[in-house]
């Protein structure tokens, strides 16, 4: 059996191990000069928990985050047969910031956090599953007394929870994977193809495409995964005829990049649950919203209708302008040129920029650092 990867993300990585590993001859194709160059370099590395799906009443989004984010490292120490020093990769582990307009307040948060630890209580007595080299007793402490009265004199923070989520240094994480292929004699890591086509052949298929010198390539294999991500729809639908049931949710992500003023070096990782999207609910002040299904698409619908961005989607000359002559917004964002994308933010992260006006009166809380700091390394205490 011979399997032809497209696309050499975390995705086409570890497909690519996987099946090597069950004993499958691979060849993974990558139009970028090294693998994981493009959304798994640039993410936030952060291995969820599942804190971030709160919001799901059904519990069943957190539970898979949680089961494959313990999954995770030891298949990967699988697949390269050795155990791995996750420490010299691992960020400091996360607090948890609840702000004042939460999706959900704090104690509906603390609630589903708690069926969090419970059912990670229950995977983790398996004894295969770590967390990162790690087997926590917690995923979360309850802050004491004196935290929380700390969190509230924050501009906006209700809350301030410690937890052990933690996220990877992808730079130093791709470096152990492109070791790994390297030592893969049965991975043949073709980068620099870029895939144009794949055709159905009566023997399997046939890939092809073209180098970054402009020469053209040829590949056959039995069967070929489709980890292309920004192209996988293009390729389905074009060369095999294969259109996804139901409708695909574009989500435009952003990653900032910015230089923090050096007295805030010591802070742990923090993530904010904050704002109209994701995890959270505004809390007018005036008792718990009613949540659920129905409550949250209602909300979501009416804020999103009220976005700027969304009222344009009805404006034809503003999609004439966005759709450039293409038919769809997939077909739009297929041909953004990833080169102009990279030089774009090369340039901006040489602007520095000065951190809002609001920002010098956190700075300016005595000992913040420490204090923040003193919050995840607190005893644990019973929710
Ligand atoms: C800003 C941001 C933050 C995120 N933060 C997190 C996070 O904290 N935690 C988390 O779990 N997830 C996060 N994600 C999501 C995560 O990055 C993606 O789910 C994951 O990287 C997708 O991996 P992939 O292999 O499918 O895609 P990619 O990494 O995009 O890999 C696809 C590969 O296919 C190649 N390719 C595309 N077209 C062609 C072609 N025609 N020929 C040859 N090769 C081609 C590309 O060059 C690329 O290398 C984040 C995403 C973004 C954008």
């Amino acid at each position: 059996m011979h399997a032809i990867i497209l696309g050499a993300g975390i995705q086409g990585v570890c497909t690519a191990l996987a099946l090597r590993h069950k004993g499958i001859r691979v060849t993974l194709i990558e139009q970028e000069p090294r693998v994981m160059a493009q959304a798994s370099l640039r993410n936030e590395g952060k291995v969820h928990l599942g804190f971030v799906y709160a919001k799901d009443d059904s519990g069943k989004t957190p539970a898979l985050m949680l089961e494959a984010s313990l999954k995770f490292a030891p298949l990967i120490e699988r697949w390269l047969g050795r155990r791995l020093p996750w420490g010299e990769i691992r960020s400091n582990p996360f607090v948890y910031a609840v702000l004042a307009d939460s999706m959900l307040g704090s104690d509906s948060l603390l609630e589903s956090y708690q069926r969090l630890q419970e059912r990670y209580l229950a995977l983790i007595a398996g004894p295969a599953l770590h967390y990162f080299g790690q087997r926590p007793e917690r995923l979360w402490r309850l802050p004491d007394a004196r935290q929380g009265a700390f969190a509230r004199s924050l501009h906006q923070v209700r809350e301030l929870i410690p937890t052990v989520e933690i996220a990877l240094d992808l730079v130093q994480f791709r470096s152990w994977m492109e070791r790994a292929l390297a030592q893969q004699k049965a991975i043949d890591l073709r980068v620099g193809h870029a895939v144009e086509g794949v055709a159905r052949t009566h023997r399997g298929f046939e890939v092809a495409g073209r180098k970054t010198d402009g020469s053209g390539w040829l590949a056959t294999g039995d069967i070929v995964v489709n980890s292309l991500w920004a192209n996988r729809l293009w390729l389905d639908q074009s060369f095999l005829g294969t259109i996804p049931r139901r409708k695909w949710v574009y989500r435009l992500k952003y990653r900032l990049l910015g230089r923090h003023p050096e007295a805030l070096d010591p802070l742990p990782s923090m993530t904010f649950v904050v704002g109209p999207f994701g995890d959270i609910y505004p809390d007018t002040g005036g008792g718990r919203k009613r949540s659920g299904d129905h409550a949250l698409t209602k909300t979501l619908k009416t804020m999103l209708a009220q976005t700027p961005l969304i009222k344009n989607l009805d404006n034809p000359q503003y999609m004439e302008i966005v759709l450039n002559g293409k038919a769809s917004l997939a077909e739009r964002f297929a041909e953004i040129d990833i080169a102009q994308v990279r030089k774009a933010l090369a340039e901006a992260q040489n602007v520095t920029q000065k951190f809002p006006k609001r920002m010098a009166e956190v700075f300016k809380i005595p000992h913040l650092p420490k204090r923040l700091l003193e919050t995840p390394s607190k005893k644990a205490s019973t929710p």
